[in-house]
């Protein structure tokens, strides 16, 4: 069964601009587009591949380095 993508979702693509969120997020189409809320995280962050990157992302996006306690 494949997911459902709605409007807002993140996307397995990424793209890494200084002071802009790495993520890629659905538009209202369900087009692939950059996320645009300013960028409120940076560090390393690894791929699905285990390759690391030097990204910002927002607040929203940011990767939770903390806990793994989430279901
Ligand atoms: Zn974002």
């Amino acid at each position: 069964m494949g997911e459902l993508i709605r409007p807002g979702d993140a996307l397995t693509g990424f793209f890494v601009q200084e002071g802009r969120c790495f993520r890629m997020v659905a538009s209202d189409q369900l087009q692939a587009t950059h996320c645009y809320q300013p960028a409120a995280w940076k560090g390393i962050w690894k791929d699905r591949l285990g390759k690391s990157h030097y990204v910002e992302a927002c607040a929203k996006h940011a990767p939770k380095v903390n806990t793994s306690s989430s279901p």
